[in-house]
């Protein structure tokens, strides 16, 4: 089982995407096991997007993710990292495939209402970021066995 860490970006939210976007992942199977919503400051964005720091992007991408309200999940399944990232589509919604949430709601790579983790490493260091341990439900749901062959 793995876990990774989603945001709906300030523009998923004020689109009123919150719904359409955790349904998309409920539907597949994945398991929110913690959720909440926040203003993410610029010193938790700063932390978050380290890796993005100096890119020409960086200082539009933290006044993007600080400009309101996000939705944080940490969502669990098989393979979640990678589900997600699928189900979210290419980072420039132009480029990402049709069906996925970039493609169906997004047009430009400033504005792509969605992250998710890149990677196991990045997953655990993103979830800590964003939640505290006792935030993190382990659950039995009765479809379980319904959408995971054990
Ligand atoms: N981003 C941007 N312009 C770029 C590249 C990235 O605004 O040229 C933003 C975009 O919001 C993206 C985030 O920076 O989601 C992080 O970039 P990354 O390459 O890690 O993409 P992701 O993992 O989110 O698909």
């Amino acid at each position: 089982m793995e876990r990774t860490l989603v945001l709906i970006k300030p523009d998923g939210v004020q689109r009123g995407l919150i719904g359409e976007i955790i349904s998309r992942l409920e539907r597949r199977g994945l398991k929110i096991v913690a959720l909440k919503m926040m203003r993410i400051t610029p010193e938790l964005a700063a932390r978050h997007y380290a890796v993005h720091q100096g890119k020409p992007f960086y200082e539009g991408l933290i006044r993007y993710i600080t400009s309101g309200p996000v939705v944080a999940m940490v969502v669990e399944g098989p393979q979640a990292i990678e589900v997600v990232r699928k189900t979210m589509g290419a980072t420039d919604p132009a480029k990402a495939e049709p069906g996925t949430i970039r493609a169906d709601f997004g047009l430009t790579i400033g504005r792509n209402l969605v992250h998710g983790s890149d990677g196991p490493e990045t997953a655990a260091f993103e979830i800590g970021l964003f939640f505290r341990e006792d935030e993190i439900l382990s659950y039995e749901r009765a479809i379980d066995p319904w959408v995971l062959e054990r």
